[in-house]
């Protein structure tokens, strides 16, 4: 099985690769490169030396928060570019973003970890089986185990959430015996960051 799963990836990776780069209507074909034109042009004022310097965040902080499109986590926290790593996966889920925070602390020696879940978050309302059936539908049989391996992580309240991905840190061995670790509750309503624990 393993061995047909690993032929539909490359099957799947050969025909994206032999694709030539066509223009079409997406945000990439149309904006993006005028977009980032104009960033550029604001880059020393607005970026500069905070953007080019210091490859280990300056404050020593990593954030894991939810990757929802309406939280803004370096302002909504009072930080620059430059200060802090912002781990971003779908709920701000603390096993998802292991990858990430460890090379955070071990490689760049972080050693404050801040923990966000929102009001409203996609995760709440999420259901891993539902994805699942919805996956197996558009997918061959051969990928199937892959989608039974899948879990969303959802959960139905965000500050008990957030709890739990505290406490996760907290007693995993990984983490830097040094770390601070707080949860936070973020209000997509006015903005408000309130701390659980
Ligand atoms: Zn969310």
């Amino acid at each position: 099985m393993a061995s047909h799963l690993a032929s539909l990836v490359s099957t799947a990776t050969a025909k994206a690769t032999d694709q030539p780069v066509t223009k079409g209507s997406s945000f990439a074909d149309v904006e993006l490169a005028e977009n980032n034109a104009n960033y550029v042009k604001t880059f020393d004022a607005l970026v500069g030396d905070k953007g080019r310097k210091h490859l280990m965040p300056k404050r020593g902080i990593a954030i894991i928060c939810c990757m929802d499109a309406r939280l803004d986590p370096v302002n909504m926290c009072g930080l620059e570019v430059g200060d802090a790593h912002i781990i971003r996966n779908g709920g701000g889920r603390a096993a998802d973003a292991m990858r990430s925070l460890i090379g955070s602390q071990e490689a760049l020696q972080t050693r404050e970890i801040v923990v966000i879940h929102h009001e409203d978050c996609g995760y709440s309302h999420a259901s891993t089986p539902v994805i699942q059936k919805a996956l197996k539908s558009r997918t061959p049989d051969g990928a199937h185990p892959l989608v039974d391996a899948i879990s969303l992580q959802e959960f139905s309240d965000p500050k008990e959430s957030v709890r739990e991905d505290v406490a996760f840190l907290r007693t995993n061995p990984l983490v830097h015996p040094e770390s601070m670790i707080s949860g936070w509750y973020y209000s997509v309503q006015n903005g408000e960051l309130t701390r659980v624990i």
